[in-house]
């Protein structure tokens, strides 16, 4: 299988190290919106899609407050859609998304493949289309979902996995991408694994901020990063707890399996460039 890793948006907050854990303190920082696309029998499928063709034509939608603060570089050339295309293929060739969850700078590019299958835990769906779990209003976009997408919703259920419970292959054709459910960042929140050449990667989403906290032991986070870890938890035990077990798989197991977040650079940097499998 082959496996590409995509930067789908740059987001460039101010505090410098307070963020990134490098750099000036009043400089702005610099985050990514890590993306794979993985070549399958099945098509094209995504993992995250950052921001979407659409908020860059229109950043209003994604909040003016949230723009200001998180200042995304806005570059149409960095949306999934166009890197599909550079690569070679048409947007058309993805057919599936797996979203880790639907927060506005995870889901922006699914209009941008309004054919795909659209794979999300049933918490996710309620937390941010139908709005029937309670979470902070303005981190969903209903733009993102406006143009009806064929939704494939899973729940809890599944088999162990690494002493993760609850996962299950994303397709009975494809055993090598599985999807883990890690709750506490969102509801619904699930992180990815893919199997190419042998070895795993491990897209954790949002379920951890800087690679030093699933080292062991756990390496100081950047100030603000950890604020705004805590402010964005729906469930800060779950999301604890799920952090203690991608320490302890990274430790037991980071030789096969490489565990990555979907906004660190210094992971990012670490693939950039290299095809998988
Ligand atoms: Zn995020």
């Amino acid at each position: 299988m082959h496996i590409h890793h995509l930067n789908t948006a740059t987001m460039c907050p101010l505090g410098g190290r307070l963020v990134s854990g490098e750099g000036r303190l009043f400089a702005r920082a610099r985050l990514v919106c890590h993306v794979l696309l993985v070549e399958t029998d099945d098509g094209l499928v995504l993992i995250d899609t950052g921001l979407g063709l659409g908020d860059i034509a229109d950043p209003n939608r994604l909040g003016p407050k949230w723009v200001r603060q998180v200042h995304p570089r806005l570059d149409p050339a960095e949306t999934a859609f166009e890197q599909v295309r550079a690569l070679g293929f048409s947007p058309g060739d993805v057919r599936h998304i797996i979203p880790t969850h639907l927060d506005i700078d995870h889901a922006g590019g699914l209009p941008d493949f309004p054919k795909a299958r659209i794979h999300v835990h049933i918490r996710e769906h309620e937390a941010a289309v139908r709005r029937t779990v309670e979470v902070k209003r303005a981190r969903y976009i209903d733009d993102h979902w406006a143009h009806g997408p064929d939704w494939k919703l899973f729940g809890n259920g599944g088999e162990d996995w690494f002493g993760f419970k609850g996962v299950r292959p994303f397709s009975n054709r494809e055993t090598d991408i599985v999807i883990v459910p890690l709750p506490g960042h969102t509801p619904g929140h699930c992180g990815v694994a893919v199997r190419g050449d042998g070895k795993w990667l491990f897209h954790a989403g949002d379920a951890f901020f800087h690679h030093g906290q699933i080292e062991t032991p756990p390496a100081p986070m950047p100030f603000a990063l950890r604020i705004f870890q805590r402010k964005a938890d729906t469930d800060r035990a779950a999301r604890i707890a799920n952090q203690e077990r991608l320490r302890a798989l990274n430790e037991a197991h980071g030789d096969d399996i490489a565990i990555f977040n979907a906004h660190d650079p210094a992971s990012f940097d670490g693939f950039c460039g290299h095809a998988h499998g």
